[in-house]
């Protein structure tokens, strides 16, 4: 005990191990506030090992070693780059979609300084930072005018707010959804102030309940894909056309929240996702979808359809809090400008991964397989084929069939290793299946690839 006390009282002072750590190259050139409160962080540590009895390294040397290693830890942003193993390309919890060139160098230079997001710079007056996107949206949708806001959810709230409050909005009862994050479809309407009416059943619902269902409180016939899940079997809804011929009947505007929706034909393979333009062309007034799903661009939730509804919502009071940042506005005008005027399959990312065939990823595989065992230090890895789903609620019904390199170590097991890659200073997120560690390659850069061997080479 006595030990101790005197232990105790010879720690190091703060302020001289915080001149040794200026000539340790660890802390270089870099901040004193940072390296203090690393030093800091293990001088307490130090003290309450041996206020409790234990054992502890009080020299100078021993110190700053440990200092270093928490020091590291500080310089390290909580929001940064990770791999994505997952071959989940929209993995909502790994940032959605990664951006394109464009959308990238866009972001930079609004970055970079001020920027025109609300001048008119032909003007020279106060402008809309809605109108740098506007008449690209209607140009890929065919819309008479659009909207963007934070993302979808808000789209949706503001879109029912502005159209519907105090009033009714009719919704099947096989499209009340749940998105996840706490986006349930009748606790979103209720919040944007109308009220829900529920018509059909689970797995039916007909034209018939529509017409049924209105009454002079009626504001919006409102449909929701059902983007996580699929009902099938002995299941209807009413197409787009019916219910588009239905409101018009009725003198009522009918919207769909599309969740993703896409900007491009798919359908083959048996993808599964409405286009937009398709929608709008069946009739409908008012389409929401995101902007980090399909369309492959940031956060962001795009309102498109007829003039006189989206002009309500330019008006609306709450659009101001659900506005969307320079950033993003960046990003989402380098990605549409894509669309236009590049090769979207190629230039956007979520397409290009998305679109690869089982050959080319086989190929990436055994690419990935030859760079690892080159430098696995001890241990297995082989190329296995593997499903994975597109992710973000998109194409729910599609599991899209690739390859994955599966590897174990013989010094750690496959989930200590997990572990250990998800804590790098560049993560590798990866599963780990029946004991195997799993690295899909399909949302992998040829870069990713050589970090992946380097991080299993570690951890020899
Ligand atoms: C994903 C999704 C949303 C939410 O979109 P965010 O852009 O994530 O806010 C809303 N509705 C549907 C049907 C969705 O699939």
């Amino acid at each position: 005990m006595e030990d101790r006390q005197q232990m105790l009282r010879q720690l190091p002072a703060m302020e001289k191990l915080l001149q040794a750590a200026e000539k340790w190259p660890a802390f270089e050139d870099q901040h004193r506030n940072l390296i203090a409160e690393a030093l800091r962080g293990v001088l307490a540590k130090a003290r309450s090992a041996l206020k409790a009895g234990a054992a502890a390294d009080i020299s100078e040397a021993g110190l700053l070693q440990a200092a270093a290693t928490e020091y590291e830890g500080l310089l390290l942003p909580g929001l940064r780059r990770v791999i994505n193993a997952t071959g989940i390309t929209l993995h909502t919890n790994l940032g959605r979609a990664p951006l394109s060139q464009r959308a990238q160098r866009q972001i930079t230079e609004v970055a970079q300084g001020y920027n025109s997001l609300e001048y008119d710079l032909t003007r020279g007056e106060r402008g809309s930072r809605y109108a740098h996107v506007e008449q690209l949206i209607c140009r890929l949708t065919g819309a008479e005018a659009a909207l963007v806001v934070n993302n979808n959810a808000a789209a949706v709230i503001l879109t029912m707010a502005a159209l519907a409050r105090g009033r009714e909005v009719i919704v099947s009862r096989g499209e009340l959804v749940e998105i996840g994050g706490s986006f349930r479809m009748p606790e979103v309407i209720e919040e944007s102030g109308a009220r829900l009416v529920e018509v059909g059943t689970t797995n039916k619902t007909h034209l018939a309940d529509y017409r049924r269902a209105i009454t002079g409180e009626t504001a919006v016939l409102l449909k929701v894909h059902t983007s996580n899940y699929r009902i099938v079997g002995f299941a209807a809804q009413p197409a787009p056309q019916e219910l588009s011929a239905l409101a018009r009947e009725a003198g009522l505007p009918v919207v769909e929240d599309l969740g993703s929706g896409t900007l491009l034909p798919i359908g083959e393979a048996g993808w599964q996702e409405p286009m937009v333009a398709q929608r709008l062309a069946a009739g409908l007034d008012i389409v929401t979808f995101s902007g980090d799903k399909l369309l492959g661009a940031g956060q962001a939730g795009i309102i498109a359809g007829k003039k006189q509804y989206v002009d309500q919502m330019k008006k609306h009071p709450l659009l101001r809090a659900l506005r969307i940042d320079k950033l993003s506005l960046a990003a989402l005008e380098g990605t549409l400008r894509d669309y236009l005027y590049g090769n979207p399959q190629q230039d956007i990312p979520v397409w290009r991964m998305l679109s690869m065939t089982e050959e080319e990823l086989r190929q990436k595989a055994v690419t990935l397989h030859t760079i690892i065992t080159e430098r696995l230090p001890g241990g297995q890895a082989a190329v296995i084929p593997t499903r994975a789903p597109a992710g973000g609620g998109s194409l729910p019904a599609s599991e899209f069939a690739g390859y994955s390199v599966t590897v174990t170590l013989t010094a750690v097991s496959a989930s200590q290793a997990e572990g250990k890659l998800r804590r790098r200073k560049v993560p590798v997120i990866c599963r780990v299946q029946d004991g195997q560690m799993l690295f899909d390659v399909r949302c992998l850069e040829d870069a990713d690839m050589e970090e992946i061997a380097q991080a299993l080479a570690e951890l020899g």
